[in-house]
């Protein structure tokens, strides 16, 4: 098979191991090479097979021909006050998406977009307002954090699935990335540090346990299914009962837990009503298994939400907390730059509703 122009071309950062060695295979080579190849993409992070330099000139040449190295362009950095960096990253089509380093003490977090855009339409998310544009490739998603990982001083220590786009929208691409990122012959993240958060598309949550062991977070957002219908409409499909059915199932390992997300928003969910419900879902699900962050709604053009008083959050964080729920209220970051959760949108693409 001649291959001659990109098209034809693989994308070389969008195979996991396993899918790197059976392609090496198919093009006549051995698969250990996908080890070696591996380690020059993830760990000395190359840009060209041309420095592959223990790969004989003839397999760089060949894998020139057959493969190339993608890239993505950054677009425009913006530094909060707080020390949180919004990255804007302008992809090969032109399209334009957005990720987030959070540092916090000895961590490094870094917030990855899975979709430009996004279907799901929560009322309260500002990424919402631009719709779905397209899923991102699986290079695309690492890129992010390869891209982001060589700028000055920065060790990324966690990966959250929780920029733009609906994860479990855009499956596949969601999973290789997330094997890449914990491979070993790679960017060798451990499982505990990659956390994949949903809004509750309940048919890929139990396929995502058996494809790749990373952390699950629910955005539950919600104590009431009437709530939840209003502020995440696939809760008309998928409702909180069906929700804390799937839970129920989903394996964890010793120590492990599922974080359920709470955008706690005025006059929306902040009474102590809802903690009392939250709390009978968590017990339902089992107490034992679960974390609950509760995050306050970050404010932004979207809509007339907005954040409840500082009172108000520390009942409902005080009540799951003394009911023996474990529960973490951590004010939000990077709010300065639009840089916080549910403010990632680019301004040019919002669609006037
Ligand atoms: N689509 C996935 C992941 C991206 S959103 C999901 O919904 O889980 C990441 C988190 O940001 C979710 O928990 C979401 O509920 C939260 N979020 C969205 N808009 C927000 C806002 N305006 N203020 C605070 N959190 C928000
Ligand atoms: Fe999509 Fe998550 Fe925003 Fe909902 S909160 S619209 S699922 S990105």
């Amino acid at each position: 098979m001649e291959i001659k122009n990109k098209e034809e071309k693989i994308d070389i950062k969008s195979l996991t191991l396993e899918d790197m060695r059976a392609w090496f295979i198919d093009i006549k080579e051995k698969s250990f090479h996908a080890n070696q190849v591996h380690r020059w993409l993830y760990v000395q992070k190359v840009k060209s097979f041309d420095e592959m330099t223990n790969l004989s000139k003839s397999l760089r040449e060949k894998l020139i021909k057959y493969a190339y190295i993608s890239q993505i362009d950054v677009d425009f950095i913006a530094s909060s006050k707080d020390g949180t960096v919004k990255i804007r990253y302008k992809l090969n089509d032109g399209e334009l998406i957005e990720s987030v380093l959070i540092p916090d003490g000895k961590r490094l977090t870094i917030c990855i977009s899975s979709q430009v855009g996004c279907a799901v339409g929560c009322e309260f998310c500002f990424t919402a307002k631009m719709g779905i544009r397209r899923n991102l490739t699986t290079s695309e998603i690492v890129n992010q954090v390869l891209i982001a990982s060589e700028m000055d001083n920065v060790e990324i220590t966690n990966i959250v699935y929780m920029g733009m786009g609906e994860p479990l929208n855009n499956f596949d691409n969601v999973v290789k990335s997330a094997k890449i990122f914990l491979s070993d012959r790679g960017l060798n993240f451990s499982k505990r540090k990659v956390v994949i958060s949903t809004s509750g598309i309940l048919n890929n949550i139990l396929k995502l346990r058996e494809e790749v062991p990373v952390r699950l977070a629910l955005s539950l957002n919600s104590s009431t299914n009437k709530q939840r219908d209003r502020l995440i409409p696939i809760n008309k499909k998928w409702n909180i009962e069906s929700l804390i059915d799937v839970l129920k199932k989903f394996p964890l390992e010793p120590k492990e837990s599922i974080t359920l997300e709470y955008v706690i928003i005025k006059n929306i969910n902040d009474t102590l009503e809802d903690a009392k419900n939250v709390l009978n879902i968590v017990k339902k699900i089992g107490i034992k298994n679960i974390k609950v962050n509760v995050i306050p709604f970050n404010e932004h053009d979207g809509i007339n939400f907005s954040r409840p008083n500082e009172k108000n959050i520390e009942k409902f964080h005080t009540y799951l907390f003394e009911k023996g729920v474990d529960v973490l209220y951590r004010k939000s970051r990077g709010d300065d730059i639009g840089a916080a959760c549910g403010q990632l949108v680019v301004p040019e693409l919002v669609v006037k509703l």
